[in-house]
């Protein structure tokens, strides 16, 4: 079956993500190196991992914030069912009938981790940007992978897994949700797969670079961050976050960010 253009761009992706001890090295030394933090993260009561965290937060109880796709949950195979079913392309009909057969797995590390976390009294939040419709599902996918999970989080936070659009003010911009969250608690680690994760993310290629290049430090200690070169923000800013585009103009316009110096 010859591969349209759209999916040649993920083919190396899904298969790194799928078949590599490099993907699940990387994915692990992440985790690890949250789990050097935590005990630091705990002790340190000024420390937070949050921009949105102000004001006083020595007193308040500890959280970690993750995301959920490509940072806890591997949707990899459902990545490889859009590049190779029907058209090749992405729908949010085929994410969220992926999403309800609750089948993927748990990225190497992290529930191990999370689970430690919870155990020394850390509230794990899932900040995640699928949808309302998605929560019941989500939540039974992270449990049947023993991921821990809360019913109940202080203040007007409601559970532990906040899902884009469940509040008119949750949009996908996660920095609402993260200020909401560090209200209550002292976000000690942020982890993701995206830099939506950690500041707001949707600027273009020189503003994403000179926004974060101020927390250069925080990688890998406050700021755990997993590989996913599939999609992400990442990509839009290439093509100004239009996904109206055609998938030849979305091409082009990645080809023209290439630097050959
Ligand atoms: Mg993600």
């Amino acid at each position: 079956m010859p591969l349209s253009a759209q999916v040649m761009d993920a083919l190396n992706s899904v298969a790194w993500t799928q078949s590599s001890v490099e993907f699940r090295g990387n994915a692990l030394q992440a985790w690890h190196s949250a789990r050097l933090a935590l005990p630091k993260a705990l002790k340190d009561k000024k420390w937070t991992a949050a921009i949105e965290q102000t004001g006083s937060f020595k007193k308040l109880p500890p959280a970690i914030i993750v995301d959920i796709d490509e940072t806890v949950l591997d949707n990899s195979p459902g990545q490889a069912r859009f590049l190779l079913e029907g058209n090749g392309r992405y729908s949010m009909d085929k994410w969220m009938k992926w999403t309800a057969e609750q089948k993927a797995k748990a990225i190497p590390g992290a529930a191990e981790f999370l689970r430690d976390a919870a155990a020394k009294g850390v509230t794990v939040f899932y900040v995640t940007n699928r949808g309302p419709k998605e929560e019941a599902n989500s939540r039974a996918n992270l449990e049947a992978e023993k991921f821990p999970l809360k019913n109940a989080a202080l203040g007007d936070i409601g559970d532990t897994v906040l899902m884009a659009g469940e509040k008119p003010e949750w949009t996908s911009d996660k920095g609402i949700r993260r200020a909401l969250i560090a209200k209550y608690y002292r976000i000690i680690l942020l982890c993701g797969d995206d830099l939506n994760d950690f500041i707001p993310a949707r600027l273009t290629v020189a503003e994403r670079a000179s926004k974060a290049k101020p927390y250069d430090s925080w990688w890998g200690e406050r700021w755990i961050i997993l590989p996913n070169s599939a999609y992400g923000s990442w990509e839009d800013t290439l093509f100004g976050f239009d996904r109206t585009l055609s998938p030849q103009t979305i091409q082009e316009r990645k080809v023209k960010s290439l630097r050959r110096d």
